[in-house]
């Protein structure tokens, strides 16, 4: 992978005993879009993007091909930069801070950061996305973008012809070992019990598909690979033995937090545990708070869907402005 790291240097901010128009917490797709949109219709937002984690979820991955206007591909950071520079152009306010704390209702909200600094406006944009769970093993961390992926959409193109494996037994490992059979030679999909937990209708579609085929009562123990990934080390759970599987792709699909800690007994969720929002819009359960990306999402989770709800957000936050001053 490229090593470029995003402008890790915050902007000089207006002073925090002014109040703002907007806050947009969160700077991937969905919180530098917002900022694009907000920045250019002047209402001059602070974006408190993240300490170590700026740039969202595309900062740990490589080819991104599937983000329009980029007919030859861009790298997964390289597009997070040129949104930061996007957003920075139009008059964005970048602080690389995490937020611990926010005060929502009411006319003016509270964001509080991790040195206690405190921020004032009108309204907040809430696109703090979503985190794909790991299996915490060795060598996972290491390959992810080199085989290791928690999204067949994203990836799956790039495993044309090869062997690779789906861990994971829910509806979601199914859909992604379903969906993956379309390129990779074979699909083995590894699964800790000796049955899946997927509803009946995925259950079967995956167990008579003929590229799937599946190991039971085994865990990941490691991925193997220098470079690039190139197996599996897995120990199976009754028996004890482990084995080698040879592998060079490997997803995990064992499920996705959207990150809420922030607003949690706070703002509505849904049984999917994210955001609750308003139809098309980004509205949430407090007026002149708004969500955007995968953090109001269980479904598509793609840049260009958070992306474009971020854009959602923005036009609601100028809306809701407009009202209020008319
Ligand atoms: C390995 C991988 C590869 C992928 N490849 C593709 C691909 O090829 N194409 C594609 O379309 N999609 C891809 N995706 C999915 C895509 O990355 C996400 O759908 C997208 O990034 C979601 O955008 P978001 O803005 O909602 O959230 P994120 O990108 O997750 O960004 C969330 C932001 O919130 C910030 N944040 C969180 N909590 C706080 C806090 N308390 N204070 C301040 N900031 C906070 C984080 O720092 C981060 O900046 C991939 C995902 C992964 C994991």
């Amino acid at each position: 992978m490229k090593e470029k790291e995003h402008s890790p240097v915050s902007t000089e901010v207006t002073p925090a005993s002014e109040v703002r128009d907007v806050i947009i917490v969160g700077s991937g797709p969905a919180g530098y879009t917002a900022a694009i949109y907000t920045a250019r219709a002047d209402l001059k937002p602070l974006m408190i993007a993240g300490s170590v984690t700026a740039g969202g979820e595309l900062m740990n991955t490589t080819d991104v091909e599937n983000f329009p206007g980029f007919p030859d591909g861009i790298m997964g950071p390289d597009l997070m930069e040129n949104l930061g520079q996007q957003a920075e152009k139009f008059g964005t306010e970048v602080m690389y801070d995490d937020v611990t704390s926010v005060e929502l209702e009411g006319a003016i909200k509270t964001v509080t950061l991790a040195d206690g600094q405190e921020f004032k406006a009108r309204t907040v944009i809430i696109s703090t996305g979503s985190a794909y769970r790991e299996l915490g093993v060795d060598g996972e961390k290491r390959l992810v973008g080199h085989g290791v992926s928690s999204c067949a959409t994203c990836d799956g193109f790039f495993f044309k012809g090869q062997d690779i494996a789906v861990i994971g037994g829910g509806d979601s490992a199914m859909e992604e070992a379903i969906f993956l059979t379309k390129f990779a030679a074979t699909v083995t999909v590894v699964h800790r019990r000796d049955s899946l937990r997927a509803s009946k209708i995925m259950a079967e579609r995956a167990l008579k598909h003929p590229k799937i085929k599946f190991i039971w009562n085994s865990e990941v123990v490691s991925v193997e690979g220098e470079a690039k990934v190139t197996g599996a080390r897995l120990n199976n759970l009754v028996t004890g033995e482990q084995s080698d599987l040879a592998v060079t792709g490997l997803f995990v699909a064992i499920g996705n937090d959207p990150r809420v800690d922030l607003v949690k007994g706070v703002l509505e969720l849904t049984e999917a545990g994210t955001i609750a929002v308003e139809s098309r819009s980004s509205k949430t359960s407090i007026k002149g708070v708004f969500a955007a990306g995968d953090v109001v999402d269980p479904t598509y989770r793609q840049a260009i869907t958070a992306a474009g709800s971020g854009c959602v957000a923005a036009l609601d936050v100028e809306h809701y402005l407009a009202e209020q001053d008319s």
